[in-house]
């Protein structure tokens, strides 16, 4: 059993075009040195010599990406973001823990670029599964054997979709189940059997397919559901001196999450409720479990005092709630654009109060002879 916190990381991207060609003033800085991310208030619109409209507010995490200025030495690329904690990550599967990497922020801000990213820019997934099956092809012993299966889903409205299946009209929702030896798990999911990386970058390429055709066809963008990516990594080892054999199953789960704008209820306009924008049920149970979770008055024993964590509120934490606050090493990244002060603000709070959470994290092993 290995307690830890969750690891918290933070990246602002570039500008986008249209920043670029209105001008927009960076708000934020990040200090290399400190891990120290610090985010500037905005002008006055009306009187652009005077900075402060807000406060200027300082924040600490694990790790501060500087991906806003490629001409700058700092900048981190896809590939600096993947060795800094994703390749430990990986580590820590092969141990035999489970492990979830989770993006969150505002849409624009970078989260599916970190995750999934782009055939020339590739993210997390696709570097953590093709070193995934580097490492398998290096493994010296011909008595370990690995299998490598893959299922990718996506909470929309509170419902569940296999993204590996083609889709049906109307679309075919799968159902939660919970069992004394799964834990948690979405019924009848497809979880596919992969050999190799060719063979998990054409599941990626489907299930990515599935999400865009889905949310242009509801008119929507993919900004409103969660992607849920999982890898089980299973190990048997045989051992001749013993005779024994050692399966060790690790699951790892990369989530790409809907839009944080999406879990303000109480600032939800008319207009945004109009344009099909509901709360996100999952999004807003989230910032609840975490809440709970990092409330410190948790690591007292007096029992009483410990508020029910309301993991059940929502599927998105019903699903993760081992990743979330139990058997898990669990990272989350705060992705921010770098010119929306309120919104960042937001995020950046939210990575904050993630940072005090602690999981335990234990060897998913078992032994037969
Ligand atoms: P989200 O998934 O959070 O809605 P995206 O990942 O789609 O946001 O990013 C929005 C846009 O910004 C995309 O065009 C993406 O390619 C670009 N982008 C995001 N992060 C970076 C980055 N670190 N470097 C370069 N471009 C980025
Ligand atoms: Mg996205």
């Amino acid at each position: 059993d290995d307690p830890g916190n969750v690891k918290v990381v933070v990246r602002c991207r570039a500008f986008l075009k249209r920043e670029k060609e209105k001008g927009t003033q960076c708000l934020i800085r990040m200090d290399p040195a400190t891990q120290k991310t610090t985010l500037l208030s905005p002008a006055d619109s009306d009187n652009p010599n005077s900075r402060k409209i807000y406060e200027d507010k300082e924040f600490t995490f694990d790790k501060s990406f500087w991906s806003h200025d490629m001409e700058d030495p700092q900048y981190a690329h896809q590939e600096d973001v993947y060795r800094s904690f994703g390749e430990e990550f990986l580590d820590h599967n092969f141990d035999g823990y489970h492990t979830c990497i989770f993006a969150y922020g505002q849409t624009g801000s970078g989260k599916s670029y970190t995750m999934m990213g782009t055939p020339e820019q590739p993210g997390l997934i696709p570097r953590t599964c093709e070193e995934l099956f580097e490492r398998i092809q290096q493994e010296p012993s011909p008595n370990t054997n690995y299998h490598v299966h893959v299922s990718y889903f996506e909470v929309y409205n509170e419902h569940v979709r296999d993204l590996l299946t083609p889709r049906t009209t109307p679309p075919i929702y799968l159902k939660i189940r919970e069992s004394q030896t799964e834990g948690v798990y979405v019924q009848n999911l497809t979880e596919a059997a992969v050999r190799n990386y060719a063979d998990v970058e054409r599941l990626m390429k489907i299930g990515d397919m599935s999400r865009t055709t889905a949310a242009t066809k509801m008119n929507d963008t993919s900004s409103r559901s969660h992607a849920v990516f999982t890898i089980r990594l299973k190990q048997i080892t045989h051992s001749l001196l013993s005779d024994e054999t050692i399966e060790r199953t690790a699951r790892m789960r990369l989530v790409d999450l809907a839009g944080s704008e999406r879990a303000k209820s109480t600032e939800a306009t008319g207009a945004r409720l109009k344009e099909g924008g509901q709360i996100n049920k999952s999004l807003t149970t989230l910032g609840r479990v975490i809440a709970a979770l990092a409330d410190p008055r948790r690591q007292n024993k007096n029992r009483r005092t410990r508020d029910v964590v309301p993991y059940r509120d929502s599927v998105l934490t019903w699903l993760l709630k081992d990743s979330l606050g139990g058997n898990s090493k669990t990272a989350m990244v705060a992705c921010i654009a770098p010119a929306d002060y309120e919104e960042t603000l937001s995020t950046l709070r939210y990575a904050d109060q993630a940072k005090r959470i602690r999981t335990r994290a234990l060897v998913n092993q078992d032994s037969m002879s």
